[in-house]
């Protein structure tokens, strides 16, 4: 294969890793969110988590080893 034939994505095409939260276990605490390093997650205006910032999850389970109810989940991608 020559080089020009090689499929290596540039970083910036990298996926991220993959941010699950159970809603029917979520309790809404907040704490995922606080414990987060990098500030990935947020809260909406109902308190529903979500990955407002998912580019900048390092994979770091800060968030999975907080909560309280294991709610929310971090895959990471296989590179
Ligand atoms: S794995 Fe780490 S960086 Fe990613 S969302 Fe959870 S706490 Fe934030
Ligand atoms: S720590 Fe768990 S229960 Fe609390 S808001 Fe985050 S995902 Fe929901």
């Amino acid at each position: 294969m020559s080089p020009a034939q090689k499929k290596t994505a540039p970083p910036s095409d990298r996926e991220h890793p993959k941010i699950t939260v159970y809603s029917d276990w979520c309790k809404r605490c907040g704490i995922c969110v606080a414990f987060c390093p990098k500030e990935v997650l947020a809260m909406d205006e109902n308190r529903r988590v979500f990955a407002k910032h998912p580019e900048n999850c390092i994979a770091c389970h800060m968030c999975e080893l907080r909560c309280p109810d294991f709610a929310i989940n971090v895959e990471e991608v296989k590179k």
